[in-house]
């Protein structure tokens, strides 16, 4: 049976590093190794695509690392070779600090249809203490040119809680961020990583403050976004429809170095696949791809993740979706849990949630849940 799949694609190339960043990337690269990890990437592409019978990828994200650093002739050239059609949603990260209008219109040309901007913060003082490439002005800049490209949708990414923070500092940034007529924002919490230079010189993250997490979040919500998971706001209509896929437990691919995906199989079971995070390994590997590590979840993973993920959606788990997947409703797998923490549910016939009051004890339920699924 032919499976309809999210397709997410890692571009491993910065400029240079972040110093709060323990994501896979290279700093050495030119145009013709861009070139050739394109052409391996396509070659995965096909044989993830045929190895697990999936007929459309109605998702795409093109994230990194910094897409925005293909030459702008070479990533149309790579979405041709993709011979894609039927995508609901094509969104491609970029760094506007080293977007060009050339790579922007690449991307229009090519059937993209969503860009995604990581700013992190508009602070030049803030940029500085984490290290962040770019400066201000050339943020700004790139900004301008990706709202007068005309995309059909346009997310920013935030960073709350930065050393030295502040609710004006994060309030100021979500305000212009919105003042470029985003319909998307994600604002992710600083999570200061052993062996970043962020963390040699002994910066922390500021701490988890309820009034902070409150104030900013009613500022996103006066900008016109509503909060739809955790860390995520749209508006109407405009909820990220791949990262939807990666909350639900929904079939997705994962292509380039790091990248993993999960397939739910004819039999129902999850079975992972995980790419090396090594550019050589990857590049150098035949085109059966020996390099790929399989894993299959058991029933109960899979459950709890189906639990971990869905939970962190405001409207929370799908049951048609989760019935479909496991044949029972999400709680009747978890009865002890639910008997503790039953103020905090909210059920109906199509979703299973939590009330906010919940989702700020998230990891404590989680770790009832998976106390309780014993695996
Ligand atoms: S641009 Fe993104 S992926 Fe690259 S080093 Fe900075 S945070 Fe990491």
């Amino acid at each position: 049976m032919s499976k309809v799949a999210g397709l997410y694609i890692h571009i491993p190339f910065c400029r240079v590093k972040c110093d709060y960043c323990s994501f896979y990337s290279v700093t050495k690269f030119d145009t013709h190794l861009i070139d050739l990890y394109l052409a391996k990437v396509v070659d995965q592409v096909f044989f993830l695509k045929d190895k697990y019978q999936i007929s459309l990828f109605d998702t795409v994200f093109i994230g990194g690392g910094t897409p925005s650093l293909i030459p702008p002739a070479s990533l149309a050239l790579f979405i041709d070779r993709l011979n894609l059609s039927g995508v609901k949603e094509f969104t491609v990260e970029v760094n506007p600090e080293s977007v060009t209008s050339e790579f922007l219109a690449s991307c229009g040309d090519s059937g993209v249809n969503r860009i995604s901007a990581g700013v992190q913060t508009f602070s030049q003082k803030h940029r500085d203490i984490i290290g962040r490439v770019g400066q201000e002005e050339k943020v700004l800049a790139g900004l301008d040119l990706i709202a007068g490209a005309g995309f059909k949708h346009f997310s920013i990414d935030l960073i709350s809680h930065l050393p030295q923070d502040s609710i004006s500092r994060i309030s100021g940034d979500i305000k212009s961020a919105a003042g470029y007529g985003i319909d998307h924002m994600s604002i992710y919490s600083l999570s200061v990583e052993d062996g970043t230079p962020l963390s040699d010189r002994g910066a922390t993250e500021a701490d988890e403050d309820l009034a902070y997490d409150q104030a900013f979040g009613e500022v996103v919500e006066s900008c016109g976004l509503s909060k739809y998971e955790i860390s995520n706001y749209a508006k109407a209509d405009c909820q990220s429809l791949h990262n939807l896929k990666y909350w639900d437990m929904e079939d997705f691919v994962g292509v380039g170095p790091v990248a993993s995906g999960t397939i739910c199989d004819s039999q129902n079971r999850f079975v992972r696949h995980e790419n090396p995070a090594d550019l050589s390994k990857y590049l150098l590997q035949s085109s059966k791809f020996e390099q790929i590590v399989y894993s299959k979840l058991s029933r109960n993973e899979a459950i709890f993740e189906n639990f971990m993920m869905g939970l962190r959606l405001i409207r929370g788990i799908d049951n048609l979706l989760f019935v479909k997947k496991f044949q029972a409703l999400p709680l009747s797998f978890i009865p002890k849990t639910y008997d503790r923490f039953s103020e905090f549910f909210l059920v109906d016939s199509e979703f299973t949630s939590l009330t906010p009051a919940g989702r700020n004890i998230l990891n404590t339920i989680l770790v009832d849940i998976l106390d309780e699924l014993e695996f």
